[in-house]
C-alpha cells in the first residue's frame, strides 16, 4: 500500500517537473535572444485601396516550348493549359477578381479592397506562382497527351499596383494590345517560313520596318489569309472573369421509397471563372461587366 502511494507520489513529481521544463522552454522559444532577427524582413504591404496585379511569365518559354514541340505560332493545347492553371489560381486563391492571358503570360487582379495576407506582396506573388506552375505540371497530361513533360517550367511573378480603375483598365490593354502586335508579327513570320520557304533570318529580314498594315497586305495579297479570321484566341488573348454557371451534376436520390438508390441530375448554378476572348480595350466588355470594377466587388 505505502509503496504504491510512494510510486505515485514520484510520478507526479517527475511529470511536474518535466511540465514545468517545458514551459519554461516555451517561454525561452517566444522570447529567445535570436527574436531580433525578426526586424531584418522588409514590409512589402501593398498600399491600400489600389488594385494588386500579379504577372506571371514563363521562364525561357522558347526552349520548352521547342523541346515540347509546340505548334508554330500558336499552341491552342499550350493556351488552353494556361488558362487551365489561371483558373485553378482564380479557384484556389482569395479575392481575384479578373485575369487576362497570352503567350506564356498571365495577369492576375486582386481586389482593391482584399485584405489577403495583410496585402503582403510576397504572399501573392508567391502563392499565384507556385498554384499555377504546379497546375500546369497537374494538368500537363489533359492538353498535351502524346507529348510527355521533359522537365519542370518555371515562372517568374512581379507585382504592380494601380492606383485607379483608369490605370488598371490601361495596364490590361496595354497587355492585349501586346497580345495583337506580338501576334501579327508571328503569323506573318511564320507563314513566310511554313509556306513560302523562308529561313527564319529571311523572313526577320522580310519584316524588318513593315506596318501592320503591310503585314496585313502581306497576309492577304501573298497567302489569301484575312488576318481577323485567325482565331480570336490568338488575336485577343483569354480574360477570366467570374460568372453564373448552370451545372448539371447526378444526386442520390432520398424519396420516395421505391427510388431510393437512382440516381438523379440536378441543375444547380456555380460561380466559377469563365473564359473570353473578346476586346477589353473598349469600353463595351466593362459596360457588359460592371460587376468586376466595382469598388465594393
Ligand atoms: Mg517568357
Amino acid at each position: 500500500m505505502w509503496a504504491a502511494y510512494n510510486v505515485n507520489v514520484r510520478d507526479y513529481l517527475a511529470l511536474a517537473v518535466i511540465l514545468k521544463r517545458c514551459l519554461s522552454l516555451g517561454a525561452t522559444m517566444a522570447k529567445s535572444k535570436f527574436e531580433y532577427v525578426r526586424d531584418f524582413e522588409a514590409d512589402d504591404t501593398c498600399l491600400p485601396h489600389c488594385w494588386v496585379v500579379v504577372r506571371l511569365d514563363g521562364r525561357n518559354f522558347h526552349r520548352f516550348a521547342d523541346k515540347h514541340n509546340f505548334a508554330k505560332p500558336n499552341d491552342s493545347r499550350a493556351l488552353r493549359l494556361m488558362t487551365k492553371c489561371a483558373q485553378t489560381v482564380m479557384e484556389e486563391l482569395e479575392d481575384i477578381v479578373i485575369a487576362y492571358g497570352q503567350s506564356d503570360e498571365y495577369s492576375f487582379v486582386f481586389k482593391r479592397r482584399s485584405n489577403w495576407f495583410k496585402r503582403r506582396s510576397s504572399k501573392f506573388m508567391t502563392h499565384v506562382a507556385s498554384q499555377f506552375a504546379s497546375s500546369y505540371v497537374f494538368y500537363w497530361r489533359d492538353y498535351f497527351e502524346d507529348q510527355p513533360l521533359l522537365y519542370p517550367p518555371g515562372f517568374d511573378g512581379r507585382v504592380v499596383l494601380y492606383p485607379t480603375n483608369q490605370t488598371l483598365k490601361d495596364y490590361l490593354s496595354w497587355r492585349q494590345a501586346d497580345c495583337h502586335i506580338n501576334n501579327l508579327y508571328n503569323t506573318v513570320f511564320w507563314v513566310l517560313i511554313q509556306q513560302s520557304g523562308l529561313t527564319p533570318v529571311q523572313a526577320q529580314e522580310r519584316l524588318q520596318g513593315t506596318l501592320a498594315a503591310d503585314k496585313n497586305e502581306i497576309l492577304f495579297s501573298e497567302f489569301n489569309i484575312n488576318y481577323n479570321n485567325e482565331p480570336l484566341m490568338y488575336r485577343k488573348g483569354t480574360v477570366l472573369i467570374w460568372q453564373k454557371v448552370g451545372e448539371v451534376m447526378t444526386k442520390e436520390v432520398k424519396l420516395p421509397a421505391e427510388m431510393e438508390g437512382k440516381k438523379k441530375a440536378v441543375t444547380r448554378t456555380r460561380t466559377t471563372p469563365v473564359p473570353f476572348h473578346c476586346d477589353i480595350i473598349g469600353d463595351a466588355f466593362w459596360k457588359e461587366h460592371p460587376a468586376v470594377l466595382d469598388e465594393d466587388s
